[in-house]
């Protein structure tokens, strides 16, 4: 259960009726998984890379019931965390959601197929020069960061003689986008480029919003409200995930939560309240009994210490299972903990997998990388990085299964 959160207004961890909810999702993955074991596709690939849509839906309403009645948003960038965004998007937009994210037009051009059209798509990444046009044809919103941004797409509404939709951003302390100290004193001064502009949402992104115990929270939103002063006439999109987790007054108008969609845990630190979304099973090519003192993989990096019985898999750094994890992580089958030895190649990880009985781990067997043994968290942990790098960097090398398609 959650302890940090210090409203009522923000997601509670599973009840009841999410237990059952992961029951049934359980059997699923039972389901997908045997299906795996006959599908020649599956068979064809190194791993299986189970995506639980009927999780993201539920990550979705958690947060959205929570916050109500700010809107709350899915950020879809980079291919949805790497989970296929022509496939996650449509569950979110079941879900009820009508505001998208993304990073580049390009991704917001490949996106809008896949939605409603009476949702909206933002550019999170701004407004390149000579794309104004491509983008206000296609109706979707950039995120307008600078001046320049403002003036660009003021001079095509001015052109096309109507108001264009945009988000206006502003760096309350992150500085990496967003307009200035300076060119906000600029537009206060003279506020007529925002004539033929119709501001959706002035919004500002959180540097430390999977810290709750962070100042810097703290003094964006006070920056925030400053300006607000100033501006009154405008909604306010400001927090991500982790911001979500925090009391009201980080909510305003529209929420942009991305990792804890996708399961990953919005808060350092702190139990995670969201569902697992992915699961991972890598395929074992060959196994073998080696003597002790015999080196393991690239570099001789691992010597045996007694008669060793290993087992190599088809994941390695290329399928995005990080190399940091060299001679560090671990598989599980079943219950079994099976630590990598050797350095992460490229297509393939060695084992350890003298714990199991001999012969339990044949040609074609599946071990877990990432479920119920293993989160995404502690992969990330061990590998000295983030949630969403992993989830990102997964590629497309698996098999894919989407299981709980409300839309199938
Ligand atoms: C990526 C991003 C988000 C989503 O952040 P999460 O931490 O994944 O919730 C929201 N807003 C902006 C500006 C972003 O770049």
């Amino acid at each position: 259960m959650s302890v940090i959160f210090s409203d009522s207004h923000v997601p509670e961890a599973a009840n009841a009726s999410d237990n059952q909810q992961e029951a049934a999702n359980a059997s699923d993955n039972q389901q997908a998984a045997a299906n795996a074991s006959d599908n020649p596709q599956a068979l064809a690939a190194g791993g299986i890379l189970t995506i639980d849509l009927g999780a993201l839906r539920a990550n979705y309403k958690l947060i959205a019931d929570a916050i109500t009645p700010t809107r709350t948003a899915a950020v879809v960038k980079a291919d949805a965390y790497g989970l296929g965004a022509d496939k996650v998007a449509p569950q979110f937009y079941a879900a009820g959601c009508r505001d998208f994210f993304v990073a580049h037009l390009s991704e917001a051009l490949n996106l809008q197929p896949h939605i409603g059209k009476d949702a909206t798509i933002y550019i999170l990444n701004g407004l390149q020069p000579q794309t104004e046009k491509l983008c206000a044809d296609h109706n979707i919103v950039p995120v307008l960061n600078s001046l320049e941004q403002l003036q660009n797409w003021a001079a095509l509404a001015k052109a096309q003689n109507r108001s264009l939709p945009a988000l206006l951003q502003l760096d309350t302390g992150m500085s990496r986008l967003g307009l200035s100290e300076q060119e906000l004193k600029e537009l206060l001064a003279d506020q007529s480029l925002l004539d033929c502009v119709d501001v959706k949402f002035i919004i500002s992104h959180l540097a430390s919003g999977d810290n709750v115990q962070s100042p810097q929270n703290k003094a964006q939103l006070e920056r925030m409200q400053a300006v607000l002063k100033l501006l009154p006439q405008y909604a306010v999109a400001f927090s991500n995930s982790g911001g979500t987790f925090m009391e009201r007054s980080y909510h305003y108008d529209l929420a942009r939560p991305g990792i804890a969609l996708y399961g990953g845990a919005p808060q350092e630190n702190a139990p995670n309240p969201m569902q697992p979304v992915v699961s991972l099973q890598a395929r074992v090519i060959q196994c073998r009994s080696v003597p002790a003192k015999t080196l393991v993989g690239y570099g001789g990096s691992y010597e045996t210490q007694t008669e060793t019985r290993i087992a190599t898999i088809a994941v390695g750094y290329a399928d995005g299972w990080p190399r940091h994890l060299s001679n560090k992580g671990c598989a599980y089958y079943g219950d079994v903990r099976l630590p990598i030895i050797g350095r992460v190649s490229m297509d393939s990880i060695t084992l350890d997998v003298s714990a199991l009985p001999e012969g339990t781990l044949k040609l074609g067997s599946l071990v877990e990388l990432i479920g119920s043994h293993q989160t995404l968290e502690q992969v990330a942990q061990d590998a000295g990085t983030i949630t969403y790098e992993v989830l990102t960097s997964l590629g497309n090398r698996y098999h894919r299964i989407y299981i709980n398609d409300i839309l199938a």
